[in-house]
């Protein structure tokens, strides 16, 4: 199990959400989360431009910068898997999923720890984003 960094954690959930809504894209199917510096692997046709990364980075700080509250509700496995991608929960998580809500921005299901606000994360920045063999790389951190 890997121990995720909640800041980071938070930040993966609202990138992926301003992907899907910038991009019609899915969540990223791989990433990988750490303190110092993360990054989500998303099937893409094609690299992003300077002006829709810049777009981008824009969308995640507005997000963040609105103070959303984070918060979490249980559905069981039958309800959830009707409104959600439920492949990437690990198996045997049991009857109940749990699903977390950012604001009214984010909601999916996740077992991993949270902050409670938006206002915790900090500033999301892009570290850089690459193209190959149909995966959009996107790195990134986040500061004060
Ligand atoms: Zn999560």
């Amino acid at each position: 199990m890997k121990s995720y960094d909640p800041q980071m954690h938070t930040a993966e959930h609202i990138l992926n959400q301003t992907m899907v809504r910038m991009f019609g894209c899915e969540r990223s199917f791989s990433n990988h989360i750490e303190k110092k510096k993360s990054k989500c692997d998303y099937h893409f046709n094609r690299p992003l431009d300077l002006y829709e990364e810049l777009e981008l980075v824009k969308k995640v700080n507005e997000v963040i910068s609105q103070n959303l509250e984070v918060k979490e509700y249980f559905l069981t496995l039958a309800e959830a898997s009707e409104k959600f991608n439920l492949s990437r929960l690990p198996e045997g998580s049991g009857d109940e999923v749990r699903i977390v809500t950012v604001g009214d921005y984010d909601a999916c299901p996740c077992i991993g720890p949270h902050v409670k606000n938006s206002s915790e994360i900090g500033v999301f920045q892009l570290v850089s984003t690459s193209h190959e063999d149909g995966i959009l790389r996107v790195r990134f951190k986040l500061s004060e």
